[in-house]
């Protein structure tokens, strides 16, 4: 059976970004993981594409270009929302990015919806008759792990060699002109796909960096009364303020629940994919531009020390 394949190409500023990675990433999974009757099919927005047109054309089978409304610039949670709306709806096997911030970042989120392995920055992929086993660091570069992922959908994100040599193309790519931005600008995905890895029903509060030591104790002591839970971003799990079972996002927990409250943190993707299938969430954070408040259906911009006095 043919496989069907998809390569995100993407960055959100076309000001600030290099097309070359995209290309050796199509070609790189083009030599490694497809056989003669994979199909290849790149994802991009429509300011990206307009400047790497035909040089995508050249190495693809399909391109689906996002058609963005009035130039829309998206932030990034709304980026993944897009790119997962589309995907949902199609037939997909392997999902492959380069290994950039923006790559890395739909990855994680596409196998928190999708409920799918994910593995970052490949090295190498190799296919042994029709598994593909994924390369990479690990141990802090002092051993190379070999990966195998079981899951239906699989997901990685790569970092291609730069010295591959294409294969001689019969067609060039058909193009098909998406409206993502149309069909999906209302869409609110949180109640599917819903994950059993920590279910909690009713409040869930999550405290970030941004909260300070008094504050702190003050929420946890407010949260115990109330018996709701608390949960965490990395940095409290580094610093050793809150256990590790507690941290939420791409090296934590999944959680569940009504309504999660965000006080203090930036909400940046790692956090974001953990929170998923938490159906409502408030941040209660200063900075207006706070990534946070983007995913937020209420949003404070206070500290936290104006709430818990
Ligand atoms: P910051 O980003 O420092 O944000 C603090 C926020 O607090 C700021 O927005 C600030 O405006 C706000 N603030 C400041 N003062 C106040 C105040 N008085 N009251 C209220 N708000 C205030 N992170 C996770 O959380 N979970 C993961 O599982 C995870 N896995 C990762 C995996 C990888 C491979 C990598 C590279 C990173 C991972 N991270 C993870 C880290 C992630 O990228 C972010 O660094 C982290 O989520 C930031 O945590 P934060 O929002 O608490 O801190």
């Amino acid at each position: 059976m043919s496989k069907s394949i998809y390569v995100i190409c993407d960055s959100y500023d076309k000001n600030e970004y290099n097309f070359a990675p995209f290309i050796y990433t199509i070609l790189y999974v083009r030599n490694t993981v497809c056989g003669i009757s994979d199909v290849v099919n790149v994802l991009i927005t429509e300011n990206v594409f307009e400047l790497c047109n035909e040089e995508l054309q050249n190495v693809c089978d399909n391109i689906f270009v996002m058609k963005m409304r009035n130039n829309e610039k998206l932030s990034n949670y709304r980026y993944c929302e897009l790119v997962y709306g589309f995907l949902s709806d199609q037939v997909c096997d392997y999902i492959f990015t380069p290994s950039s911030i923006i790559g890395r970042s739909i990855c994680a989120w596409l196998s928190g919806k999708f409920n799918a392995g994910v593995t970052a920055d490949v090295l190498s992929l190799e296919n042994l008759d029709g598994d593909i086993f994924y390369k990479r660091a690990t141990t802090y570069n002092n051993l190379l792990a070999k990966i195998v992922c079981k899951s239906k959908i699989q997901i990685s994100s790569i970092q291609a060699p730069t010295d591959i040599v294409p294969q001689i193309r019969k067609r060039i790519a058909d193009i098909n002109y998406i409206n993502v931005s149309e069909e999906l600008n209302d869409v609110v995905f949180r109640n599917e796909y819903y994950t059993e890895s920590y279910d909690m029903s009713g409040v869930v509060i999550g405290i970030g960096r941004g909260v300070g030591e008094r504050d702190r104790t003050k929420i946890m002591e407010y949260a115990n009364k109330q018996s709701i839970p608390i949960v965490c971003s990395r940095p409290l799990v580094e610093s050793g303020v809150i256990p590790y079972s507690r941290q939420v996002g791409q090296s934590g927990k999944s959680i569940s629940c009504n309504c999660y409250i965000a006080i203090g943190i930036s909400g940046m993707i790692q956090h974001l994919v953990g929170i998923v299938n938490c159906k409502k969430v408030i941040s209660i954070n200063p900075d207006k531009n706070a990534p946070i408040h983007d995913r937020a259906d209420v949003s404070i911009f206070l500290k936290a020390s104006d709430i818990f006095i």
